[in-house]
């Protein structure tokens, strides 16, 4: 095994159709030590999506998959709670305005927001859509972000963003800058390794951690695991982030290593991942 902290930064553990705990179980069998569990999305947890109840649900159902991870973990794992941004696509089919929709996942973020503030909740998250809307929903999606800032910022939490990708996020971090949020309480999820603006969440392909390392900026590791019977080779399993903590060691970049599972998980979220493993 490996010694210290091992954090996989955005990961989904879904107690209801997928494997819940047991992905959990099998990433401390590869030596990690720390998770950030995301919900999935609401329409693929609860039947009903139109009520902010759903919300409430579906981060429930989270919150309790998580308190089982921490019993397995040597560390411990923390929900991240949101809102999809391709939910707004969802809605907009099913007949809401763009306007009705932001005012719906706004509010859904709200409830998000409530679960860090009174706990166990780390963080929140929302984002835009990665795929060409029209400038109405696209109008819309940054009010919902940008209101995700402001909660953020009123909370004291960081905030994880799922968008279109790119390295050039300059635009996004002073949104969230003029709301009050640092840039380094926003994560761009999903990273190839390199953005500007937010602190990067950097996907676990071996091409992407040596762009990472060769920035020397902070960053974090994830797998975006989706954990979904449906979908099983789905981006990477929950094995990656330990096994290419162990690849970067073995190539030297132990400052790396300190940098993605302590200093930022630190600096962002403001989690002692030492203080938190099990001797
Ligand atoms: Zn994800």
């Amino acid at each position: 095994m490996t010694d210290g902290p091992i954090l996989d930064n955005h990961l989904h553990l879904d107690p209801v159709n997928g494997r819940g705990a047991e992905a959990a179980a099998e990433f401390a069998r590869a030596g990690g030590t720390h998770l950030l569990v995301l919900n999935k999305p609401s329409w693929e947890l609860v039947d009903s999506v139109d009520s902010v109840d759903a919300f409430r649900e579906g981060f429930e159902l989270t919150c309790g998959v998580v308190e089982e991870a921490t019993e397995i973990l040597d560390g411990r794992a923390w929900p991240v709670l949101g809102v999809h941004p391709a939910l707004i696509s969802r809605l907009v089919d099913d007949g809401y305005t763009p306007e009705e929709a932001r005012e719906f996942m706004q509010a859904g973020l709200e409830v998000a927001a409530e679960f860090v503030a009174d706990g166990p909740g780390l963080a929140i998250k929302s984002g835009r859509p990665h795929y060409d809307v029209d400038e109405a929903v696209w109008e819309a999606s940054n009010a919902v972000m940008k209101h995700g800032f402001e909660l953020a910022a009123e909370t004291g939490c960081a905030i994880q963003l799922h968008t279109e990708g790119g390295e050039d996020m300059t635009q996004v971090a002073t949104w969230a800058g003029e709301r009050g949020l640092p840039a380094e309480q926003v994560v761009q999820h999903f990273s190839g390794g390199r953005v500007r603006g937010p602190i990067a969440s950097v996907v676990g392909f071996e091409e992407n951690l040596e762009t990472a390392v060769e920035t020397t900026e902070p960053f974090l590791m994830e797998t975006d695991y989706l954990d979904d019977p449906d979908r099983p080779g789905a981006v990477l399993g929950p094995k990656t982030v330990p096994r290419r903590v162990t690849w970067l060691r073995d190539q030297g970049f132990e400052n790396a290593v300190r940098t993605a599972h302590v200093e930022t998980p630190a600096r962002v979220y403001g989690i002692d991942t030492e203080a938190t493993l099990e001797g």
